[in-house]
């Protein structure tokens, strides 16, 4: 068997003792006799692994006593749709940063169900960075300001929680929840979808102050009704069970690497190999400003793109895969979540440097 370095933006790459436990565990949970996938969600033996993902993910994120964590369906871009169902509160609009291709596709969803205001963008500059906060036109009356904490296609991150003020921040946290501490107090909704950096798809996360639960707009379908769903402790409807137990396998592992603290000094060694790599040279750019670089999600242009095609064969020759951009953005994307080790980068680099030596 061999394992390549996988630089998938999603789903993407697992903790491989995560991957071992599993296979482990697959036939016989810890002598229930059976697989996880064939447990009733209401057993004893899953309620047992769901009060355990709950209580390690509350204690990773430092999650306060007054936000409710939600296991749902639909992935991001349904929750693109549930929040302003469920945040909207009888507001006219709410706020949206547009930071690039991910929160175009939440604007887009939230004007089918209210006003929104898109209080500041990055598009005249090619989405290489955050608008400055200072910039952002911000309404009082929002119902929430929404973000993109880190854009997946485009590689632009955060490195700042914006003050709000008094109105509810939301943050797409898909591609970044995890790779590092968060304060959590100061948002009143945070998303994502599992499939970049907790397990498999087919799960979604949602931590929600509970003040803002309760209020959602009629039409919304009940599974998707924060309320109900915290009222049945995310059971109203069969969640995503086998999902939980992977992402449950992944807290467990990354508390055993010390927590986020140690992810984010991970993830930050391993974004800076690649970064400094990236500038020291001409032969391959980096289209994001520095101070706004993904450490999740690292596009990359090759000086001459006729040789995209044998750059990405020869890195798939040597067992780096995955590393083609979105077709929006062109070149390379390496993403480098929390299950990437640094091993890998050093690889990806020493192959980056040896076909610039090559071909440039
Ligand atoms: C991947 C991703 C999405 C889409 O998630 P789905 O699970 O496909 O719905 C949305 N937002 C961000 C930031 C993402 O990285």
């Amino acid at each position: 068997m061999t394992r390549v370095y996988n630089f998938s933006a999603g789903p993407a790459a697992l903790p491989e003792p995560v991957l071992r436990q599993a296979a482990a565990e697959m036939l016989d949970w810890q002598g229930s006799g059976m697989s996880v996938m064939e447990m009733s969600h209401r057993g004893k033996e899953f309620t047992r692994i769901a009060a355990q993902v709950e209580a390690d993910l509350r204690r990773l994120l430092a999650v306060p006593a007054n936000y409710r964590t939600l296991f749902m369906q639909g992935g991001a871009i349904a929750e693109n749709a549930i929040v302003p169902m469920n945040m909207l509160r009888g507001h006219a609009s709410a706020d949206y940063i547009d930071t690039g291709a991910w929160s175009q596709r939440s604007i887009a969803e939230a004007r089918r169900y209210g006003g929104v205001n898109v209080a500041a963008s990055s598009e005249a500059t090619g989405y290489d960075r955050v608008p400055p906060r200072g910039t952002w036109q911000l309404d009082p009356g929002a119902a929430y300001v929404h973000i993109c904490s880190n854009e997946t296609i485009g590689g632009v991150e955060y490195h700042f929680t914006p003050d709000v003020g008094d109105v509810p921040l939301v943050a797409d946290m898909s591609s970044s929840i995890l790779s590092r501490p968060v304060d959590v107090s100061k948002y009143g909704l945070i998303y994502g979808g599992a499939q970049k950096n907790i397990g498999p798809a087919g799960l979604t996360l949602v931590i929600v102050r509970e003040d803002l639960i309760g209020h959602a707009m009629p039409c919304t379908p009940t599974a998707f009704d924060y309320q109900v769903v915290a009222e049945h402790g995310s059971m109203y409807n069969t969640p995503p069970t086998y999902t939980m137990y992977i992402a449950g396998l992944v807290f467990q592992w990354i508390l055993d690497q010390g927590g986020l603290q140690a992810m984010e000094a991970r993830n930050r060694a391993k974004a800076a190999l690649l970064y400094d790599y990236i500038d020291s040279q001409d032969f391959y750019t980096s289209p994001v400003q520095r101070d706004c670089r993904s450490l999740m999600n690292v596009p990359f242009r090759l000086a001459d793109p006729a040789l995209d095609a044998a750059f990405l064969q020869g890195a798939d020759a040597r067992g780096l895969v995955q590393l083609k951009g979105h077709r929006i953005v062109g070149g390379m994307r390496a993403s480098i979540y929390n299950a990437m080790p640094i091993e890998g980068v050093q690889a990806l680099v020493d192959y980056m440097r040896e076909f610039a030596a090559r071909r440039g």
